[in-house]
């Protein structure tokens, strides 16, 4: 059954629904250096693993955003909270892919990382002009991901009325990286 944002995940055998905050504090696992020493890696396949849990994380994102036309995930992990909440506002999922990955016309962002730079695209066809998306990935770090997507989409003719994330790892700054978008985490550490 799905839960609005505020209101906790499924009720436990003799208790209230669980917070999501607290939900995805038990079910997001940390894994030590992975994929590089010195990262501490938000691994959310156990959330995913929990059929009740994973369905008050998708409606707690999708709190809040009626009135919006589409739908955006960052490829991989956004893709599968992405169409999910797409499906439950009524909307299109739009995926945003790394280079090379999508098989029509496309708009490339190129963003740096701490080595090296990156590649998001998304089809030319994607969104209407004035389209109004909503952006959503796992975990927002240090903002360079959802920086170079919101501009891609910005550059498709779309607005992007809001940033979703389930964690938020506010010690790396990332809403510097975002200014005038909305930012909403259902976790922030
Ligand atoms: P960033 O561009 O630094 O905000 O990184 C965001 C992207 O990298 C998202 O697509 C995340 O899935 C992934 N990411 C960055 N840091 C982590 C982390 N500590 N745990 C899991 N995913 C991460």
């Amino acid at each position: 059954m799905p839960v609005a944002a505020g209101q906790g995940g499924p009720a436990g055998p003799a208790g209230p629904p669980e917070p999501v905050p607290e939900l995805l504090a038990r079910l997001v696992r940390d894994v030590p250096d992975y994929p590089q020493p010195g990262v501490m890696f938000k691994d959310i396949t156990p959330l995913l693993a929990d059929g009740a849990a994973f369905g008050a994380a998708v409606s707690a994102l999708a709190a809040g955003h009626a009135g919006i036309d589409k739908v955006a995930g960052i490829e991989a992990r956004g893709f599968i909270l992405a169409a999910p909440v797409a499906c439950q506002l009524g909307v299109g999922f739009v995926p945003v892919r790394k280079l090379g990955k999508l098989p029509g016309p496309t708009h490339a962002q190129t963003y740096e990382l701490e080595y090296g730079n990156a590649t998001v695209e998304v089809h030319v066809d994607a969104f209407e002009p004035g389209d109004r998306v909503l952006l959503i990935d796992d975990v927002l770090a240090t903002g360079g991901t959802a920086a170079a997507t919101a501009e891609l989409i910005r550059r498709s003719g779309a607005e992007v009325t809001a940033l979703a994330v389930l964690i938020e790892l506010g010690f790396l700054g990332g809403r510097a990286h975002l200014p005038g978008l909305e930012v909403r985490a259902l976790l922030a550490l």
